[in-house]
Order: structure tokens, then sequence, then C-alpha cells
């Protein structure tokens, strides 16, 4: 029987890091508010088989790669085992500790959830289907799609969840593989092939363009690079791949080349996973019934997050990149609050960090240096590397440097990149830096706790001046 709910102030449709914040935040402000999740799990991809699983996972990866480095620090341990199985289960713990979470915010903040595949219908209502019944009718002032995306492949190759995989399906892998072809050096796929490399899998990254994370400053990509390839994996930089076939054994060949070179590489893996970016999930969700733009794929939306039709906004991966969790939430607060009436900005995207969990971490806001002078910048440049900083020498974590971009005008921070431990954590203060327009001397003034690691922050803005002291 279909009923018809109506009196909803919001109905968002998806419960990831977008949906879940929007609903919070549109309770928080008196909106009667409901969310539809189709999956019997709240929280998304980023709780159930993105951004934590995978933090849990690479944490694991970190600890036995420094168990491995124990006698550097004065402990005997023997051999250090490890459990596959138990490595995979507390990562699966830690993902449903969270999404459990999430159910509780959803009561506290008295939000209806609603299981089943929402639809927009033309009446700006959403219809919910569940099992083979008719569907439940919901009528709402607004409504938010926070539907997330999904993985893309290369084309003429399917992920099969089975050989060919997204990073869902190597996240859960029931045996650990003797070796893994990564297609694409993005975040997702630098992640993994850390997180392989590290428990001794034969890891292969095949990336098309001339550097891994093509969207870093080459100089940060490079050095995260030399460390991977130090820790053991390949990389092949400038090639794209052009057959992935299913091989005797249970192992796949994969063929690759540097474009135009004529000539192609063979490669047989045990796994291929396949991490060359994310599609908004945008299909069945009646977005043409409703009237809502799209293009390319991606929903076309304002500055307030609201799309061509007045009162269905859209926020996340549907609205394309950058694709990130942080994103998501931050979009999705603004969203609501546009939609409650509140005064405020739009968000603004000049100082959206990125981050890379693999060992050593990479992390940025802001410009690169090539960004930066493309834009017209005449700029200078900070740079202070770990090896001199007595924090990083007491802890062992060495690696890495922290290049920071100011304008040289006027001194303004145009950017930040960090490669080493803990960059993801202290990105936070330079994203702060860039969100108030900090100048090189109001950096240089913050006075750091010593000893820390964001010493380095205020050393590399000192290098920028000729002032700094450790170097
Ligand atoms: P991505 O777009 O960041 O990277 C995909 C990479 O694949 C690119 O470097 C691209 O050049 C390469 N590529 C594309 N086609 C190729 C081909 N035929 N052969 C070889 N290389 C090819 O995508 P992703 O790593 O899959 O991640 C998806 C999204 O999720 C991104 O927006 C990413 O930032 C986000 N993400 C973020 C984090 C994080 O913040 N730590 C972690 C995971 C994912």
């Amino acid at each position: 029987m279909t009923q018809a709910n109506s009196g909803y102030d919001l109905v968002v449709i998806g419960s990831g890091p977008g949906g879940y914040t929007a609903a919070v935040r549109a309770s928080q402000l008196g909106m009667k508010t409901a969310i539809v999740e189709m999956d019997e799990n709240l929280g998304g991809v980023c709780l159930n088989w993105g951004c934590i699983p995978t933090k849990a996972l690479l944490k694991q990866a970190e600890m036995f790669r420094l168990f491995q480095r124990a006698e550097e620090f004065g402990f005997s341990t023997g051999k250090v085992e490890f459990d596959w199985k138990k490595l995979i289960g507390r990562s699966r713990d830690v993902s449903a500790q969270l999404t459990k979470g999430v159910a509780y915010l959803m009561k506290k903040g008295s939000i209806e959830v609603i299981h089943g595949r929402g639809r927009l219908t033309a009446e700006k209502g959403i219809e919910v289907f569940e099992g083979g019944s008719l569907p439940e009718k919901l009528q709402t002032k607004n409504i938010l799609v926070a539907t997330g995306g999904h993985p893309l492949s290369i084309p003429g190759v399917t992920i099969d969840g089975d050989d060919v995989l997204s990073s869902k399906e190597a996240m859960v892998l029931s045996e650990q593989p003797a070796s893994v072809a990564i297609i694409g050096a993005g975040a997702i796929g630098i992640e993994f092939a850390y997180f392989f490399n590290s428990f001794g899998s034969q890891v292969t990254v095949l990336e098309a363009e001339s550097q891994i994370l093509p969207r870093e400053d080459e100089e940060i990509a490079a050095a995260l690079e030399q460390s991977l390839k130090e820790q053991g994996i390949a990389i092949h930089t400038g090639v794209r791949v052009s057959s992935v076939a299913k091989a005797k054994g249970g192992s796949v060949n994969i063929e690759f080349g540097a474009a135009g070179a004529g000539k192609s590489e063979k490669l047989t893996a045990s796994k291929v996973l396949m991490a060359v970016g994310v599609g908004g999930n945008t299909e069945g969700l009646g977005l043409e019934t409703a009237g809502v733009h799209t293009e390319r794929g991606a929903i076309v939306v304002n500055g307030r997050m609201e799309t061509n039709i007045k009162g269905i906004f859209a926020i996340g991966d549907v609205v394309g990149p950058p694709q990130l969790a942080h994103v998501a939430s931050a979009e999705a607060v603004a969203a609501v609050e546009f939609m409650a009436g509140k005064e405020r900005p739009e968000l603004s995207r000049d100082s959206i960090p990125g981050c890379v969990y693999c060992q050593p971490q990479v992390a940025s806001v802001g410009l690169t240096e090539k960004q930066a002078i493309a834009a017209g910048h005449e700029v200078r440049i900070g740079r202070f590397p770990f090896a001199a900083s007595g924090k990083a020498r007491a802890i062992g974590e060495t690696e890495g440097l922290v290049k920071l971009v100011f304008g040289s005008q006027y001194g303004e921070l145009l950017g930040a990149s960090i490669v080493g431990s803990e960059a993801t954590e202290m990105i936070a203060e330079l994203t702060l830096a860039l969100t108030l327009e900090a100048t090189h001397e109001e950096l240089l003034q913050t006075v750091h706790a010593h000893p820390t690691l964001s010493e380095a922050v205020m050393e590399a803005v000192g290098q920028a001046l000729g002032e700094a002291i450790n170097i």
C-alpha cells in the first residue's frame, strides 16, 4: 500500500558524511528531517568502505613497518607476524562502531531514517522503494541529494570484484594477494599500494600522468615517489593500460605502455585494483523526471548548492570534484543553512585540504608553486626538511619536507604542501592560515611549541625570508 508522508522540511537522500551531516544540521535548526538510505548501514562509503576502514588498515600497515624497525629503537622482538583475517577484521569493527554512531546521531536529532532507494518525482516529491512493495511517497519543502559516488574503470575493463577490484573489495580480501597491480596513482591507488606493500605483497603502480598524485606539487610527489620506491613499490608514470585480461591460475595479465610509444610492457598480478577515479551516483534517481540539470554526469548546482529546481539541493560526489568527505560535509552545512534562510557566505573552494595517508603522508592546501605562477603570482618559496627537525629525529621520522608558497609582494600564504609523518594533522594550521589570509610574518611570529613537527612550518616560513634558525 502506498503511504504519503508529508510535512517534512527536508528529506536527504544518502547518509554518507554529506547526507548525515546535513540531517544533523537541519535538526539543530529545527527542521523536520528524514534521511533515506538504501544500504542497511548508515554512513555511506566514507564510514563503511572508504576513509575510515582504510585509515584503520593504513595504521596497521604503519605499525607493522615500525615493528620491522624495532631494533633501531632498542627493542628485541623476534619476528613479528600478522594475521591477515584479524587485520581486516579490526578495520571492519572500526567501521561498524562508527556506523552505529551515525544511527545514534539520527536518533538524538529525532531524524527519521527511511530504508530504501529514493527517487525524485515530478512534483518535487520523493518515492522510496524497498523490496518489491509499492513505493512510500514523501512530501517535503526541500530535498538534498547526497548519494555519493562509485569507482570508475577504464574502457573495456569491468570491475568484477574478484580479480579486478575496486577499493571496496580490496579492503576485505580474504587472503593476502601475492601481487597487486594498481591502475591510477591518486589517493586511493597510493594508499592501497602502501598498504599491500607493507604486508609483503608485490605492488606495481601504473599512472597515466607524469607524476604520482598528479594534483600535488611535483616536488612533494617526487619525494613520496622516491620513498615508496625505496619501500619496494614498482611505479610507472606516464603509462596507459591497454588491456586487462584474466590469465590461467586465477591471475590477471596487464598490458601497458607510454602513450604513443608503440611498444607495450606486460605484467601479471594476482589482483588488479582499479583506482582511476570516482563518478557521482546520479543514475536511477529520477533527476530527469524532476527536471534537474546534469553536466557530464554531475549535478549542476550554484554557490548555495541548489540545483536549477528551487528546493532541490545537491552536495558531495554527485556535484563533481573535489570528491572528498570533508567537502561533502562542508557543502551539507552550507546547503542546509541556505535552506533555513541563514545569512552566511558561500563555501570557499580556495582552502580545502587534501590528505593521503600512506607513510610518509602527504597533505596540501591552496595553490602549488606551479599553479601560483600560472595564476600570475610572483612567488617566494619556503622549505624545511624534517631531517633538520629535532622532534622528527627523536621519533625517527625524518623523511620529507614542508613547502610553502607565498606571494612575494605582500607575503600572503598562497599554498602549502607537506610530505612526512603527521602531514595530515599538520595541514590544519596552514588551512586556517590560508582561510585567515595570514602573511609570512604572522606565521613566523606565531610561537610553535618545541619540540613538535609543526615547528617545521615556522622554519619553512623563516627559510622563505632567510631567517630560518635550524637550517
Ligand atoms: P583520482 O582521480 O584522485 O586519481 C585517479 C588517478 O588515475 C589519476 O592520477 C589519473 O591520472 C589516473 N588514471 C586515470 N586513468 C588512467 C589509466 N587509464 N591508466 C593509468 N592511470 C590512470 O581518483 P582515486 O584515487 O580513485 O580517488 C577517487 C576520489 O576519492 C578522489 O577525489 C580522491 O581524492 C578521493 N579520495 C581521497 C582520499 C583521501 O583524501 N585520503 C582517499 C581516497 C579517495
